[in-house]
Protein backbone atom coordinates (compact mmCIF):
# COMPACT_ATOMS: atom_id res chain seq x y z
CA UNK A 1 0.00 0.00 0.00
CA UNK A 2 2.83 2.31 0.72
CA UNK A 3 4.21 1.91 -2.97
CA UNK A 4 0.40 2.42 -4.59
CA UNK A 5 0.50 6.15 -2.79
CA UNK A 6 3.64 6.34 -4.04
CA UNK A 7 6.23 8.79 -1.31
CA UNK A 8 3.55 9.97 0.56
CA UNK A 9 2.78 6.23 2.10
CA UNK A 10 6.64 5.96 2.91
CA UNK A 11 6.96 9.42 4.55
CA UNK A 12 4.26 8.30 6.61
CA UNK A 13 5.35 4.92 7.33
CA UNK A 14 8.93 6.38 8.42
CA UNK A 15 7.80 8.85 10.79
CA UNK A 16 5.20 6.59 12.75
CA UNK A 17 8.65 4.55 12.85
CA UNK A 18 10.72 7.41 13.79
CA UNK A 19 8.19 8.47 16.35
CA UNK A 20 8.37 4.37 17.90
CA UNK A 21 12.10 4.99 18.11
CA UNK A 22 12.04 8.01 19.88
CA UNK A 23 9.67 7.27 22.41
CA UNK A 24 11.68 3.74 23.03
CA UNK A 25 14.63 5.70 23.57
CA UNK A 26 12.97 8.52 26.04
CA UNK A 27 11.71 5.57 27.91
CA UNK A 28 15.42 4.27 28.16
CA UNK A 29 16.71 7.72 29.06
CA UNK A 30 13.84 8.17 31.62
CA UNK A 31 13.92 4.30 33.25
CA UNK A 32 17.84 5.37 33.94
CA UNK A 33 16.87 7.97 35.55
CA UNK A 34 14.14 6.16 37.67
CA UNK A 35 16.25 3.91 38.91
CA UNK A 36 18.61 6.28 40.11
CA UNK A 37 15.62 8.08 41.96
CA UNK A 38 13.96 5.43 43.11
CA UNK A 39 10.91 6.04 40.96
CA UNK A 40 10.58 1.89 41.08
CA UNK A 41 8.55 0.20 43.76
CA UNK A 42 7.17 -3.25 44.26
CA UNK A 43 3.16 -3.96 45.03
CA UNK A 44 2.69 -7.23 46.70
CA UNK A 45 -0.60 -9.67 45.31
CA UNK A 46 -1.53 -12.02 47.64
CA UNK A 47 -1.48 -15.54 47.38
CA UNK A 48 -4.13 -17.63 49.07
CA UNK A 49 -5.00 -20.76 50.45
CA UNK A 50 -7.49 -21.09 48.34
CA UNK A 51 -10.31 -23.92 51.07
CA UNK A 52 -9.69 -20.87 53.57
CA UNK A 53 -8.48 -17.78 51.91
CA UNK A 54 -5.47 -17.50 54.09
CA UNK A 55 -2.73 -15.39 53.07
CA UNK A 56 0.48 -17.84 52.60
CA UNK A 57 2.67 -15.45 50.65
CA UNK A 58 2.70 -12.71 48.04
CA UNK A 59 4.38 -12.04 44.51
CA UNK A 60 6.21 -8.93 44.32
CA UNK A 61 4.78 -7.44 41.33
CA UNK A 62 7.27 -4.47 39.90
CA UNK A 63 5.53 -1.17 39.56
CA UNK A 64 7.21 2.51 38.21
CA UNK A 65 6.01 5.52 40.05
CA UNK A 66 6.84 8.01 36.62
CA UNK A 67 6.62 11.86 38.13
CA UNK A 68 4.37 13.01 35.15
CA UNK A 69 2.80 9.80 34.05
CA UNK A 70 1.72 8.37 37.80
CA UNK A 71 2.62 4.79 37.62
CA UNK A 72 2.97 2.63 34.72
CA UNK A 73 2.38 -1.14 34.70
CA UNK A 74 5.37 -4.01 33.82
CA UNK A 75 4.11 -4.43 30.54
CA UNK A 76 5.20 -0.92 29.25
CA UNK A 77 8.75 -0.97 30.31
CA UNK A 78 10.09 -4.07 30.83
CA UNK A 79 10.42 -4.73 27.39
CA UNK A 80 13.00 -1.76 26.51
CA UNK A 81 14.35 -3.34 30.03
CA UNK A 82 14.97 -6.38 28.91
CA UNK A 83 16.11 -5.06 25.51
CA UNK A 84 18.71 -2.63 26.67
CA UNK A 85 20.03 -4.66 29.69
CA UNK A 86 18.60 -2.75 32.22
CA UNK A 87 16.78 -5.45 33.44
CA UNK A 88 19.89 -6.68 35.30
CA UNK A 89 20.11 -3.72 37.84
CA UNK A 90 16.24 -3.46 37.96
CA UNK A 91 16.42 -7.66 38.57
CA UNK A 92 18.51 -7.07 41.27
CA UNK A 93 16.92 -4.29 42.75
CA UNK A 94 13.67 -6.10 42.90
CA UNK A 95 14.98 -9.17 44.56
CA UNK A 96 16.68 -7.32 47.73
CA UNK A 97 13.46 -5.41 47.86
CA UNK A 98 11.21 -8.16 47.87
CA UNK A 99 13.65 -10.12 50.67
CA UNK A 100 13.94 -7.20 53.01
CA UNK A 101 10.07 -6.56 52.86
CA UNK A 102 9.01 -10.29 53.27
CA UNK A 103 11.81 -10.97 56.13
CA UNK A 104 9.78 -7.80 58.24
CA UNK A 105 6.48 -9.26 57.37
CA UNK A 106 7.78 -13.01 58.96
CA UNK A 107 8.99 -11.34 61.81
CA UNK A 108 5.79 -9.38 62.33
CA UNK A 109 3.08 -12.18 61.25
CA UNK A 110 4.74 -15.03 62.22
CA UNK A 111 3.36 -18.40 61.17
CA UNK A 112 4.18 -22.12 61.45
CA UNK A 113 5.07 -22.19 57.56
CA UNK A 114 6.36 -18.11 57.11
CA UNK A 115 5.55 -16.02 54.55
CA UNK A 116 6.85 -16.69 50.90
CA UNK A 117 7.88 -14.27 48.51
CA UNK A 118 7.70 -15.28 44.71
CA UNK A 119 9.81 -13.12 42.34
CA UNK A 120 9.63 -13.13 38.88
CA UNK A 121 13.12 -13.75 36.92
CA UNK A 122 13.28 -12.67 33.46
CA UNK A 123 15.58 -14.18 30.74
CA UNK A 124 18.37 -12.30 31.14
CA UNK A 125 18.67 -12.19 34.87
CA UNK A 126 19.32 -16.10 34.39
CA UNK A 127 21.90 -15.76 31.96
CA UNK A 128 24.16 -13.80 34.65
CA UNK A 129 27.11 -15.87 35.26
CA UNK A 130 26.64 -15.48 39.07
CA UNK A 131 22.81 -15.52 39.42
CA UNK A 132 23.47 -18.15 41.77
CA UNK A 133 25.58 -16.45 43.88
CA UNK A 134 23.78 -13.42 44.14
CA UNK A 135 20.39 -15.08 45.41
CA UNK A 136 22.78 -16.83 48.18
CA UNK A 137 24.12 -13.02 48.83
CA UNK A 138 20.78 -11.61 49.02
CA UNK A 139 19.16 -14.33 51.39
CA UNK A 140 22.30 -13.77 53.71
CA UNK A 141 22.01 -10.15 53.60
CA UNK A 142 18.62 -9.93 54.50
CA UNK A 143 18.15 -12.70 56.66
CA UNK A 144 15.43 -15.02 54.34
CA UNK A 145 14.91 -18.36 54.96
CA UNK A 146 15.66 -19.62 51.70
CA UNK A 147 12.60 -22.00 51.81
CA UNK A 148 10.71 -18.73 51.71
CA UNK A 149 11.99 -17.27 48.12
CA UNK A 150 10.07 -18.82 45.27
CA UNK A 151 11.43 -17.45 42.14
CA UNK A 152 9.40 -18.08 39.11
CA UNK A 153 10.21 -18.21 35.69
CA UNK A 154 7.94 -18.75 32.24
CA UNK A 155 7.51 -21.91 30.27
CA UNK A 156 9.31 -19.85 27.17
CA UNK A 157 12.43 -18.37 29.60
CA UNK A 158 13.41 -22.28 30.35
CA UNK A 159 13.38 -23.19 27.32
CA UNK A 160 16.01 -20.46 26.27
CA UNK A 161 18.55 -22.74 26.84
CA UNK A 162 17.05 -25.75 28.61
CA UNK A 163 20.48 -27.59 29.40
CA UNK A 164 21.74 -24.39 31.61
CA UNK A 165 18.15 -24.02 32.91
CA UNK A 166 18.28 -27.64 34.53
CA UNK A 167 21.95 -26.80 36.20
CA UNK A 168 20.68 -23.50 37.19
CA UNK A 169 17.69 -24.22 38.83
CA UNK A 170 19.47 -27.03 40.38
CA UNK A 171 21.92 -24.88 41.57
CA UNK A 172 18.84 -22.56 43.11
CA UNK A 173 17.26 -25.54 44.42
CA UNK A 174 20.64 -26.53 46.18
CA UNK A 175 20.14 -23.13 47.79
CA UNK A 176 16.52 -24.51 49.31
CA UNK A 177 14.97 -22.15 47.48
CA UNK A 178 12.07 -23.14 45.14
CA UNK A 179 10.69 -22.70 41.98
CA UNK A 180 7.77 -21.30 40.32
CA UNK A 181 6.46 -22.60 36.53
CA UNK A 182 4.59 -19.30 35.77
CA UNK A 183 2.03 -18.86 33.09
CA UNK A 184 1.85 -22.63 32.69
CA UNK A 185 -0.60 -23.65 30.02
CA UNK A 186 0.67 -20.44 27.57
CA UNK A 187 4.16 -21.92 26.29
CA UNK A 188 5.80 -24.19 24.13
CA UNK A 189 7.46 -26.66 26.60
CA UNK A 190 6.60 -30.78 26.03
CA UNK A 191 5.66 -32.35 29.27
CA UNK A 192 8.85 -34.17 29.41
CA UNK A 193 10.81 -31.05 30.79
CA UNK A 194 8.41 -31.00 33.71
CA UNK A 195 10.07 -33.93 34.70
CA UNK A 196 13.46 -32.73 34.19
CA UNK A 197 13.33 -29.17 35.37
CA UNK A 198 13.33 -29.17 39.34
CA UNK A 199 10.23 -26.96 39.27
CA UNK A 200 8.02 -27.00 42.36
CA UNK A 201 4.58 -24.94 41.61
CA UNK A 202 2.85 -24.93 38.33
CA UNK A 203 1.05 -21.29 38.28
CA UNK A 204 -1.84 -22.33 35.69
CA UNK A 205 -2.18 -19.35 33.49
CA UNK A 206 -5.38 -16.81 33.73
CA UNK A 207 -6.70 -17.73 30.56
CA UNK A 208 -7.68 -20.88 31.70
CA UNK A 209 -8.81 -19.73 35.01
CA UNK A 210 -11.20 -16.98 33.00
CA UNK A 211 -15.18 -18.18 32.75
CA UNK A 212 -14.14 -21.94 33.92
CA UNK A 213 -17.72 -22.27 35.22
CA UNK A 214 -19.23 -21.74 31.96
CA UNK A 215 -16.45 -23.49 30.45
CA UNK A 216 -16.13 -27.13 29.61
CA UNK A 217 -12.91 -27.23 27.94
CA UNK A 218 -11.27 -24.47 30.71
CA UNK A 219 -12.68 -26.61 33.09
CA UNK A 220 -11.13 -30.11 31.76
CA UNK A 221 -7.76 -28.64 31.27
CA UNK A 222 -7.88 -27.31 34.78
CA UNK A 223 -8.53 -30.85 35.61
CA UNK A 224 -5.76 -32.54 34.05
CA UNK A 225 -2.99 -29.81 35.34
CA UNK A 226 -4.00 -30.24 38.64
CA UNK A 227 -3.97 -34.09 38.57
CA UNK A 228 -0.14 -33.70 36.98
CA UNK A 229 0.49 -31.79 39.47
CA UNK A 230 -0.35 -33.83 42.02
CA UNK A 231 1.56 -36.86 40.58
CA UNK A 232 4.14 -34.80 40.00
CA UNK A 233 4.61 -33.60 43.77
CA UNK A 234 4.02 -30.11 42.98
CA UNK A 235 1.62 -27.18 44.00
CA UNK A 236 -0.85 -25.59 42.04
CA UNK A 237 -1.89 -21.51 42.02
CA UNK A 238 -4.65 -20.75 39.86
CA UNK A 239 -3.91 -17.19 38.43
CA UNK A 240 -6.62 -14.60 37.85
CA UNK A 241 -9.49 -15.68 39.59
CA UNK A 242 -12.07 -12.71 39.65
CA UNK A 243 -15.44 -14.23 40.00
CA UNK A 244 -16.73 -16.36 43.17
CA UNK A 245 -18.03 -18.83 40.47
CA UNK A 246 -14.66 -18.86 39.25
CA UNK A 247 -13.50 -19.60 42.75
CA UNK A 248 -15.62 -22.09 43.31
CA UNK A 249 -14.81 -23.96 40.62
CA UNK A 250 -11.54 -24.28 41.34
CA UNK A 251 -11.97 -25.51 45.25
CA UNK A 252 -13.96 -28.65 43.43
CA UNK A 253 -10.93 -29.29 41.02
CA UNK A 254 -8.60 -29.41 44.42
CA UNK A 255 -6.62 -26.41 43.09
CA UNK A 256 -4.87 -25.82 46.51
CA UNK A 257 -3.82 -22.17 45.87
CA UNK A 258 -4.95 -18.97 44.07
CA UNK A 259 -3.66 -15.46 43.28
CA UNK A 260 -6.41 -13.18 42.00
CA UNK A 261 -8.96 -10.24 42.25
CA UNK A 262 -11.61 -11.83 43.79
CA UNK A 263 -9.59 -12.02 46.53
CA UNK A 264 -6.62 -9.10 46.46
CA UNK A 265 -5.45 -6.99 44.16
CA UNK A 266 -1.84 -6.62 44.14
CA UNK A 267 -1.31 -4.04 46.98
CA UNK A 268 0.81 -0.86 47.93
CA UNK A 269 2.77 -2.41 50.90
CA UNK A 270 1.03 -0.63 53.96
CA UNK A 271 -1.97 -2.06 52.35
CA UNK A 272 -0.51 -5.98 51.93
CA UNK A 273 0.57 -5.49 56.12
CA UNK A 274 -2.93 -4.32 56.73
CA UNK A 275 -4.59 -7.33 54.77
CA UNK A 276 -2.45 -9.48 56.93
CA UNK A 277 -3.12 -8.42 60.21
CA UNK A 278 -7.10 -8.57 59.28
CA UNK A 279 -6.82 -11.91 58.89
CA UNK A 280 -4.28 -12.53 62.55
CA UNK A 281 -7.24 -10.69 63.51
CA UNK A 282 -10.23 -13.00 62.28
CA UNK A 283 -8.30 -15.93 63.12
CA UNK A 284 -7.03 -18.65 61.10
CA UNK A 285 -9.08 -20.91 58.79
CA UNK A 286 -12.19 -18.53 58.81
CA UNK A 287 -13.66 -18.30 55.43
CA UNK A 288 -12.48 -15.10 54.06
CA UNK A 289 -15.88 -14.18 52.17
P1 LIG B 1 2.83 -12.49 36.10
O1 LIG B 1 4.11 -12.84 36.76
O2 LIG B 1 2.04 -13.57 35.49
O3 LIG B 1 1.99 -11.70 37.21
C1 LIG B 1 0.58 -11.78 37.33
C2 LIG B 1 -0.08 -10.62 36.61
O4 LIG B 1 -1.49 -10.85 36.60
C3 LIG B 1 0.13 -9.28 37.30
O5 LIG B 1 0.15 -8.25 36.31
C4 LIG B 1 -1.14 -9.17 38.15
O6 LIG B 1 -1.47 -7.83 38.49
C5 LIG B 1 -2.15 -9.75 37.20
N1 LIG B 1 -3.34 -10.29 37.89
C6 LIG B 1 -3.41 -10.91 39.09
N2 LIG B 1 -4.67 -11.27 39.39
C7 LIG B 1 -5.44 -10.87 38.37
C8 LIG B 1 -6.86 -10.95 38.10
O7 LIG B 1 -7.66 -11.47 38.87
N3 LIG B 1 -7.28 -10.41 36.91
C9 LIG B 1 -6.42 -9.82 36.02
N4 LIG B 1 -6.92 -9.31 34.91
N5 LIG B 1 -5.08 -9.73 36.25
C10 LIG B 1 -4.60 -10.25 37.40
P2 LIG B 1 1.28 -7.11 36.31
O8 LIG B 1 1.60 -6.69 37.69
O9 LIG B 1 0.86 -6.08 35.33
O10 LIG B 1 2.54 -7.86 35.75
C11 LIG B 1 2.57 -8.35 34.43
C12 LIG B 1 3.79 -9.20 34.19
O11 LIG B 1 4.99 -8.42 34.25
C13 LIG B 1 3.98 -10.31 35.22
O12 LIG B 1 3.09 -11.39 34.95
C14 LIG B 1 5.45 -10.64 35.00
O13 LIG B 1 5.59 -11.48 33.88
C15 LIG B 1 6.03 -9.28 34.67
N6 LIG B 1 6.68 -8.72 35.88
C16 LIG B 1 6.13 -8.05 36.91
N7 LIG B 1 7.06 -7.70 37.83
C17 LIG B 1 8.24 -8.19 37.36
C18 LIG B 1 9.60 -8.17 37.87
O14 LIG B 1 9.93 -7.67 38.95
N8 LIG B 1 10.56 -8.76 37.08
C19 LIG B 1 10.25 -9.35 35.88
N9 LIG B 1 11.25 -9.92 35.16
N10 LIG B 1 8.99 -9.41 35.39
C20 LIG B 1 8.00 -8.83 36.13
MG1 LIG C 1 4.76 -14.16 38.03
MG1 LIG D 1 1.68 -15.44 35.53
MG1 LIG E 1 1.99 -13.08 32.93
Amino acid sequence: RAKANGRGGCEVFDHVMGAQAGAALQLEAELREAIANGELMLAYQPIVLLRDGTICGFEALLRWRHPARGVIAPSTFLPVAEETGLIRPIGRWVLAEACRQIRLWQNEFPRESPLSISVNMSASQLSEGDFVDHVEQVLKATGVPPASLKLELTESTAMVDTERTVALLHGLRALGVQISLDDFGTGYSSLSYLRRLPIDTLKIDRSFVSGLEANPDNRHILETITMLARALGMDVVAEGPETAGEVASLAELECGYAQGYYFFRPLEPAAAAAALLAQNHRGPGTPLR
